[in-house]
């Protein structure tokens, strides 16, 4: 009898052990879409099917007012954003690209000389997310399950997959294009590629896109989306109209070959094929600790970014990478298994509208000319120092000082901050001038003075930032760009699926730096180390 009680008792014990385990979803996917506006979401809302992004809204938890709250918003600091739970204050990836203040170098985020390409000759394998200073929620998981949960980044863009993926990754996969049109990673990772991604690459999956990019649906039930010829849209090389369709096969050798698959919805259909074969090949969500899976779609940003934010073309390439979502989620629910896994969907920033099409229906708006403002820029460092060389870059809407001259000189950092930043706030279109000065000895909480303290790293900033006038972009006058803190770029998408994750919406007002902290929550893991979020608790059942 005693015997017996104890057996029973033990049984218990061990099922309860085995229980708590199982409530953690067996895959946690992580998906970045590049570019994507929130109101992406409800103007082609229509077009839709049931099983993208509609399921996730149906099944799960919509953060409608959800937002970057840092400067700038590109797709570095964005991607590190999401994963690690914090700004570039903490996590130290400032921009894309960065003038270094150590080395006097430009530096790109995830460039790393250090280490080897694997799967290319060419250097585009020497990456690694050592320039990210802290962990992402996938590190903390790696750590939470000493080692035995898997983390895979991919993306087309080397950053959009090596950032998410953080410091412990078992992998981050990119696509090298031009001749090439492979999947790659880097001896950051591991020596060679595994046979599945071998057998990928071999597979030609990329060829197969050399084809007719033609809408998905008639192009007259496109209504959601202005004319197909504009004058505010770039093209393709070889190509008169920006017009459907687009023979890419024909259009290739004139667009750098494989990277024209970038700038059109078939760079997300191949990552999708590469997320699935990734999911069949390292056997993610196939025992009871909790893999991590990032994808980001990087093709709606290229897309974006030669089209525009109205153009059909961005309209098909969402609804189109609304059925990779679809495919991507009945792979997932046939072999993770259907509430077995949970889905979160961001972006990285959004876009403005193109300002050259907002100046024609009224709104402000309009283009920088950096060139005008540096000839009278440097008239006023001559004039006031008797030398230009007081400065040492210009980068990122940033002024960097040159410290050793300003020494050498006998002149105080922090005056020359103040009597530039006096400067420049003349200059047409710049609507306002704040120094590291200021940054250093204040602190914001709310505003545009809040979101520049939270992208302002006091080792890697400048001496001198500037801020542009809404809807002002330096930047040709066909397609959108991206980077400043007004609603256009800080507004996206936040969707939540899945195992774990309640049914509802929400106004309330969310931020990039909660998503991570969330899926810790939902896992009952560590936060990254330097979050700043809040965790989502009304979304967790
Ligand atoms: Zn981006
Ligand atoms: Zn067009
Ligand atoms: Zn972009």
């Amino acid at each position: 009898m005693l015997k017996y009680i104890f057996i029973s008792v033990s049984l218990f014990f061990l099922t309860n052990a085995i229980q708590s385990q199982n409530d953690n979803p067996k895959l946690v996917v992580g998906i970045v879409v590049d570019q994507m506006r929130y109101d992406y979401l409800t103007r082609f809302n229509d077009k839709y099917s049931e099983g993208g992004f509609k399921r996730m809204i149906k099944e799960g938890f919509n953060c409608k007012n959800n937002h970057f709250n840092y400067v700038p918003t590109y797709t570095g600091p964005g991607h590190a954003s999401v994963f690690t739970g914090t700004t570039p204050k903490y996590h130290g990836v400032i921009s894309n690209n960065w003038y270094d203040k150590t080395s006097k170098s430009t530096v790109y985020c995830a460039s790393d000389s250090t280490v080897t390409s694997v799967g290319t000759l060419s250097r585009s394998g020497q990456m690694s997310p050592h320039r990210m200073l802290t962990t992402t929620f996938s590190d903390e998981n790696r750590l939470f399950t000493q080692m035995k949960g898997k983390t895979i980044g991919i993306a087309i863009k080397d950053r959009g997959a090596i950032l998410p993926a953080g410091h412990t990754a078992n992998a981050a996969y990119w696509f090298k294009g031009k001749d090439e049109g492979h999947f790659i990673t880097s001896s950051y990772y591991m020596e060679s590629l595994p046979k599945w991604v071998s057998d990928f690459n071999a597979s030609n999956s990329a060829e197969s896109y050399f084809k007719v990019w033609d809408t998905f649906y008639d192009i007259s039930t496109y209504t959601e989306s202005g004319s197909d010829i504009s004058d505010f849209e770039g093209g393709f090389d070889g190509k008169e109209t920006p017009t459907f369709p687009y023979d890419l096969n024909a259009l290739k050798d004139e667009n750098r070959y494989f990277d024209i698959l970038k700038g059109t919805p078939f760079g997300n259909s191949l990552t999708t094929d590469f997320a699935i074969a990734a999911i069949k090949g390292e056997q993610l969500g196939q025992d009871n600790y909790t893999d991590i899976l990032t994808v980001s779609y990087s093709s709606t940003d290229y897309v974006g970014h030669n089209f525009g934010v109205s153009s059909k073309e961005i309209q098909d390439t969402y609804i189109r990478l609304d059925k990779d979502l679809e495919r991507l989620f009945i792979y997932l629910d046939n072999t993770v298994g259907i509430g077995d896994y949970t889905v979160f969907l961001t972006s990285d920033h959004g876009a403005v509208e193109i300002p050259a099409y907002l100046k024609s229906t009224k709104i402000p708006a309009g283009y920088f000319y950096n060139d005008r403002r540096k000839v009278k820029f440097q008239k006023f460092l001559l004039d006031t120092y008797g030398t230009n060389e007081v400065i040492e870059n210009i980068s990122n809407n940033q002024i960097f000082l040159n410290r050793a001259k300003l020494k050498e000189l006998g002149l105080s950092i922090s005056e020359v901050q103040e009597q530039i930043a006096n400067e420049q706030i003349n200059y047409d279109n710049i609507a306002k001038v704040y120094t590291a000065s200021i940054m250093n000895s204040t602190n914001f909480t709310n505003g545009i003075e809040a979101l520049l303290q939270n992208g302002f790293n006091q080792k890697r900033s400048g001496d001198i930032i500037l801020v542009n006038d809404i809807s002002y972009i330096a930047y040709r006058k066909t397609g959108t760009t991206h980077g400043s803190g007004s609603n256009y770029d800080t507004h996206v998408p936040l969707l939540f699926f899945g195992k774990g994750i309640k049914h509802g919406e929400t106004y309330q007002r969310t931020v990039i730096p909660d998503i991570a902290p969330t899926i810790s929550a939902l896992l009952g893991i560590s936060f990254p180390n330097a979050s700043t979020g809040q965790p989502l608790g009304y979304i967790i059942d």
